[in-house]
């Protein structure tokens, strides 16, 4: 299998989109896979939901998605993420509505690869795969070598020598990595691994940078890489739609 594009998180910002598509292009890989929060904060939704189209071999659906099209879940956002997401429900016309219905939430490729968008114990809508502790009790769900999940906005690798789900995990049984750009990560030989992408639209882990990953199960790698991209844009697109400057803000930071 031949490297694979990881991207998550996109939330609605078609500049950093199109920084990370335009550098998958260039580097000649030809298949992507999303793990899901296309929309939600961000103000071109409908834009990155076109640009998508097609192109991706599998979408996971996020638990953005799934607020567009559940109250409950929504209910459980904080007042900015529901501003967005009810700002985001307006915008979007039947068609994208239907493309985003239509995202599953487990891709199972047993025993090589599992895609969720947040943690694989279900039920699954608000697990945060974070640490050695969360990523011990998320390994009762990989049944495979790597588990791709996003959520967190923060680019990690968790592994565990452990080869078999019933194991019950500590913290002290997983090796916690931060992933940069710049030095891949190498998959061990033995045991099980969660990847986590970053996040093209919103990074959390202080670098304002498009974060998207590469994955070859072949060679065993898995390598970040990180794209400026016209931020100011994308605060000015946000605050032209009316969004909480609380996002425009943030996308500065990467907070
Ligand atoms: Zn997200």
């Amino acid at each position: 299998m031949a490297r694979i594009a990881i991207i998550s998180d996109i939330h609605g910002n078609l500049q950093a989109l199109d920084a990370v598509l335009d550098d998958i292009a260039r580097l000649g890989v030809h298949e992507i896979i999303c793990l899901g929060d296309v929309i939600g904060y961000g103000p071109q939704p409908e834009h990155c939901i076109e640009r998508l189209a097609g192109r991706c071999m599998v979408s996971v659906r996020g638990n953005h998605e799934d607020a567009l099209f559940d109250a409950k879940v929504a209910d459980g956002f904080n007042a900015v993420a529901r501003t967005a997401i009810e700002w985001t429900r307006k915008r979007l016309t039947p068609p994208h509505m239907q493309s985003l219905a239509h995202m599953r939430l487990v891709f199972d490729r047993s025993p090589y690869l599992i895609c969720v968008h947040d943690t694989p114990v279900p039920p699954s809508t608000t697990g945060y795969v974070g640490d050695p502790l969360t990523a011990g009790l998320a390994f009762r769900g990989v049944d495979a070598r790597v588990c791709l999940v996003g959520h967190t906005h923060v680019p990690m690798a968790f592994h565990t020598e452990s080869e078999r789900c019933e194991d019950r995990l500590g913290p002290c049984d997983v090796e916690a990595t931060i992933l940069h750009a710049g030095e891949p990560f190498s998959l061990r030989s033995v045991g099980r691994h969660i990847l986590n992408p970053g996040s093209v639209g919103q990074p959390r882990d202080g670098d304002p940078r498009a974060s998207y990953g590469l994955l070859d199960l072949k060679e065993g790698t898995f390598e970040l890489r990180r794209l400026t991209y016209d931020v100011s844009e994308a605060q000015r697109q946000m605050r032209r739609a009316g969004l909480p400057d609380l996002l425009a803000h943030r996308l500065a930071i990467g907070a």
